[in-house]
């Protein structure tokens, strides 16, 4: 059965890696009714939940939570002391706080860009973030945690990407690694500056020297350089042998 569990779990958390950019350390974002159902059920968190994940996690949760635990009173003390060990995220309520399941929705906004696992037993917040694409959910059911399969929204949301009609975060950023691997960007500009080169600098030699392309046709940067230096010497000697008139417009070109 734990086999089977963590496979499961396995499959699921690697649904959002891939689709959703989740990345170590998970974010685990816990209320009030979690700590409670795993005081119950006696089930450590802390040690649990990342061995479940098989990765590292950060515990976390927010200030509404814990003032909603504050004010209901000693039977979820157990719980508040608990969840009072986990980081507290910002959340905007700090001048006045909001229930815990509203709080929590808020934290994921439209499309949970903080890459927030929920651990909840509230079942209307449940249904909330259900609606949401790309957050994974916790739950505790018979003494053990259960990470939930990707709701329909998820894979409503991975459908459309896969048709084209969105581009993900994690596709947009592989697209432009792509890229800059392979340079795209960079050699467009090049191939444009190697077009102009090309472009300008046959000219003088093409006046000049039709006959020496035709003979040394790869090295297109050197074929000035060396065809003025051999035009120069060239043009000596002509001028010493005695063909003037032809070279000597040449040279004043060069
Ligand atoms: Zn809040």
């Amino acid at each position: 059965m734990t086999n089977k569990r963590q496979k499961q779990a396995k499959k699921t958390i690697s649904f959002y890696k891939y689709n959703f950019s989740f990345r170590e350390p998970y974010q685990i974002l816990l209320d009030g009714t979690f700590c409670q159902a795993a005081l119950k059920n006696k089930i450590q968190i802390k040690e649990q939940m990342p061995k479940y994940l098989m990765g590292e996690v950060q515990l976390c949760t927010t200030s509404c939570a814990l003032k909603e635990l504050e004010t209901l009173g000693k039977e979820l003390y157990g719980a508040k002391i608990i969840l009072q060990r986990f980081q507290v995220r910002r959340c905007p309520h700090l001048k006045s706080p909001v229930p815990a399941s509203e709080c929590l929705l808020s934290m994921l906004e439209e499309n949970n860009p903080h890459h927030y696992f929920v651990a909840t037993q509230d079942h209307p917040l449940t249904t909330g973030l259900k609606a949401i694409p790309g957050v994974p959910l916790f739950y505790i059911i018979l003494n053990t945690i259960v990470l939930d399969k990707p709701s329909q929204a998820s894979l409503d949301h991975v459908q459309a990407v896969q048709l084209g009609e969105l581009v993900s975060p994690a596709q947009q950023r592989s697209i432009c690694s792509l890229k800059e691997e392979q340079g795209i960007g960079q050699k467009d500009g090049e191939q444009r500056k190697k077009r102009k080169r090309k472009q300008s600098n046959p000219n003088p030699l093409s006046c000049l020297k039709k006959k020496k392309k035709k003979g040394v046709p790869t090295p297109p940067l050197k074929k000035p350089e060396e065809g003025a230096k051999r035009k120069r010497s060239r043009h000596k000697k002509r001028r010493t042998e005695g063909g003037d008139m032809e070279a000597a417009p040449a040279a004043t070109s060069t």
